[in-house]
């Protein structure tokens, strides 16, 4: 299901003004679509007959409501077509040249990877929103092994956020709280103590607590005593030692 599709002219129409029983047509496998919608439903279009192999029809109404949610916090396009490199993009923040991919169903690493040099070489950096049902669980899937120096956050479906976690081979042994971030709030990272590498931070992820507020150290302190083999968070610490002893 997708939120937009185009009509008899070509012309991109969201399902919130399309007509009912009327015919549309996918963006990208270009087969017919109906609008469905009502009173306690998003409106959005479905495939008339099934299209297995278009992945707009395998998006669920979890990743529909998500991406309207950018739209309206951000001002942000949505299924944006890049005829260049043949993708769709979920969301796109012309403004500040950010592309946020909506993860829910399993991908693989180098799909990802593939993604994310494709919109580079159209001036967007990407941002990964996983749903946490997949994701952020005990085992550490491929797609999240990959991502690890790229920005991505976790959705509950309710709000966006960074978590600390301690990942031993593969297995995710502890996750600190979860901080829920600003998405509207986008900077440029310097030194990340953490040493995620990441090309962009949102406001109150993790680089911005530790970086910018060290009075949240106490939390850390407390997850570091059950993990002492953690290096993520040695170097946390070596990082605060030097800021406090300089
Ligand atoms: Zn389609």
């Amino acid at each position: 299901m997708q939120i937009f599709a185009l009509d008899k002219n070509f012309h991109p129409v969201e399902a919130a003004h399309a007509l009912k029983g009327t015919d549309y047509t996918c963006v990208e496998c270009q087969n017919p679509l109906r609008v469905r919608k009502g009173p306690l439903l998003i409106a959005h279009y479905y495939h008339f007959k099934s299209s297995p192999s278009c992945s707009q029809e395998g998006k669920s109404l979890t990743h529909l409501k998500l991406q309207l949610a950018l739209k309206k916090k951000l001002g942000a396009k949505l299924e944006v077509f890049f005829p260049t490199i043949k993708r769709i993009a979920d969301v796109v923040w012309e403004e500040k040249k950010i592309i946020f991919e909506i993860q829910i169903s399993p991908l693989s690493g180098q799909e990802a990877l593939d993604r994310i040099n494709d919109y580079k070489s159209q001036g967007y950096e990407v941002v990964w929103l996983l749903y946490d049902r997949g994701y952020n669980q005990l085992i550490v899937s491929d797609l999240e092994k990959t991502l690890t120096t790229y920005p991505h956050y976790f959705t509950d479906g309710k709000i966006f956020y960074d978590q600390l976690s301690h990942i031993r081979k593969r297995t995710r042994l502890k996750k600190l709280f979860k901080r829920e971030i600003e998405l509207s709030q986008p900077l440029i990272p310097e030194k990340d103590p953490f040493q995620r590498n990441w090309t962009l931070s949102f406001e109150n992820d993790l680089y911005n607590s530790a970086f910018l507020n060290p009075k949240e150290l106490e939390e850390y302190r407390e997850f570091k005593r059950d993990r002492t083999s953690f290096s993520v968070l040695k170097e946390v610490w070596r990082y605060f030692l030097l800021k406090g002893s300089g």
